[in-house]
């Protein structure tokens, strides 16, 4: 593999002057940073806004016929500020005056969202002194808005053969007709993933505001520690199940060629971060990598004497869920009972819909539902290997007086358990996991 790196610079990263000022300073300290992807500018303090919001939210009022002028006014100033602070000669004006009259005109929603990301690309190359690419050129998109993977990886590899250093904008690609497309929210990470594929790089940096995949949630427990190393597996465990440091569809474009990725802190650019890497590392695991979860999911419980000996009883019941184009998260089952959990944004509006379907076609003695469950995923690649992780973990949640209502374990390799609890116990129960497990 060549020493190309991907760089990925997240919101945060890129929020005002001050911070393309410490972005510069990273990118030119290594001639190797040679890709660069841009979020749109993210929040500068928590009561801000997400130039990302803020555009979609022009084109929600423009689609109802209502002025946007006020929400717009605050996206140009955020970007005009940024050039004025950074002192480019960039006519920033022009581009945010055709991006205005688009959204007028009835541009499409993915056009609206990924402008944040096409107008920081513009005034990070002007910035960098780099070749702006906009990836409406190098990432496809089928009519279904599904990512054309072996097309795009073509693109890419020719397009950018000869380009040395470029600035390609996050999250958006566009269909073959020109249509743009956005990946869902958070997608710029999929962006330098799919660039890292394309260009055979040695690594693909993401630049973020923590100083790597901490252990917890750094919202809910107090200063957890960072994960020095982590396998692409254990990432998509923990991001699927809320931690949203990394979108969790990056892993599949790097797994690939097993690029790593490293997770590092723009603000704190001399820590090491987080490497995330392919399964064949060999240094001894941490009892658990981390946990991660995720509040409101729903669990159907549906009992039947003797269901065991019913054939087909399971899929009878699945297909409820499938018939009405529902997500399944898990479905832990004993002798005479088998319960469903989804997400309560899955099931808006269509639980008594379903239960009435299910015992329609599964007969059953009772069905009931309860919409007040949090799920926690406590992963580790270690687990396997080692006694008594889960007695530690449901030791730790008995001595905060957490109920258990549900467990269930990932089948293949063990990498994870699944507890689920009230919502109301999700912040103590995260606590007292990782409380049992940072010294370990
Ligand atoms: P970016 O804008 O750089 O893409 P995100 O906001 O998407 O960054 O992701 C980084 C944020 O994820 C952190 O600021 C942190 O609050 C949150 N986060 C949640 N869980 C974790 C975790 N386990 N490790 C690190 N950060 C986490
Ligand atoms: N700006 C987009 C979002 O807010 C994409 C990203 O930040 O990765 O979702
Ligand atoms: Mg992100």
């Amino acid at each position: 593999m060549r020493d190309i790196v991907v760089a990925k610079f997240g919101g945060s990263s890129l929020a005002d002057k001050d911070q393309f000022i410490k972005v510069k300073e990273i990118i030119v300290s290594d001639k190797n940073r040679r890709y660069i992807i841009p979020s749109a500018p993210g929040k500068r303090h928590s009561r801000d806004h997400k130039i990302t919001d803020l555009l979609y939210m022009c084109h929600q009022l423009a689609t109802h016929g209502l002025n946007f002028d006020e929400v717009y006014n605050v996206v140009e100033e955020r970007y005009r500020g940024i050039c004025t602070g950074l002192e480019l000669e960039l006519n920033i004006g022009e581009a945010l005056g055709e991006i205005k009259s688009n959204i007028k005109e009835g541009a499409s929603k993915d056009y609206c969202g990924s402008r944040g990301e096409y107008l920081n690309g513009l005034i990070l190359s002007n910035y960098l002194g780099f070749q702006f690419i906009d990836p409406k050129n190098l990432i496809l998109f089928n009519d279904r808005g599904q990512l054309e993977e072996e097309k795009t990886e073509m693109l890419i590899g020719e397009k950018l053969k000869d380009v040395k250093y470029a600035v390609i904008p996050g999250f958006y690609g566009a269909k073959e007709n020109g249509d743009i497309v956005t990946f869902s929210r958070g997608g710029s990470d999929v962006t330098g993933s799919v660039i890292a594929n394309g260009v055979k790089a040695s690594l693909y940096e993401n630049w973020t505001d923590v100083s790597g995949f901490l252990m917890a949630d750094p919202r809910i427990v107090e200063n957890p520690k960072t994960i020095e190393v982590i396998t692409y597996k254990e990432l998509r465990e923990l991001s699927y199940m809320g931690a949203p440091v990394l979108h969790e569809e990056s892993i599949f474009p790097v797994k690939k060629h097993g690029i790593p990725i490293n997770i590092r802190n723009t603000n704190s650019p001399e820590d090491h971060g987080t490497m995330i890497v392919d399964d064949s590392t060999t240094e001894k695991p941490r009892k658990i990598t981390g946990i991660a979860g995720r509040k409101d999911f729903t669990v159907i419980n549906i009992e039947k004497a003797l269901m065991n000996e019913e054939k087909g009883f399971l899929r009878k019941a699945i297909s409820v869920f499938e018939t009405n184009g529902i997500s399944i998260e898990h479905i832990p089952s004993g002798m005479d009972t088998v319960s469903v959990v989804a997400a309560n944004t899955e099931l808006n509006g269509k639980i008594d819909k379903i239960k009435e379907e299910l015992r329609i076609y599964c007969n059953p003695d009772t069905i009931t539902h309860d919409t007040n469950m949090a799920l926690i995923a406590v992963v580790g690649r270690g687990m396997a290997k080692t006694k008594g992780i889960s007695g530690k973990v449901f030791t730790a949640l008995g001595n905060s007086d957490i109920n258990v209502r549900m467990i269930t374990q990932g089948s293949s390799k063990l990498i994870n358990i699944i507890i689920g609890i009230d919502n109301e116990d999700f912040e103590k129960a995260m606590e007292s996991i990782y409380r049992a497990f940072e010294n370990e």
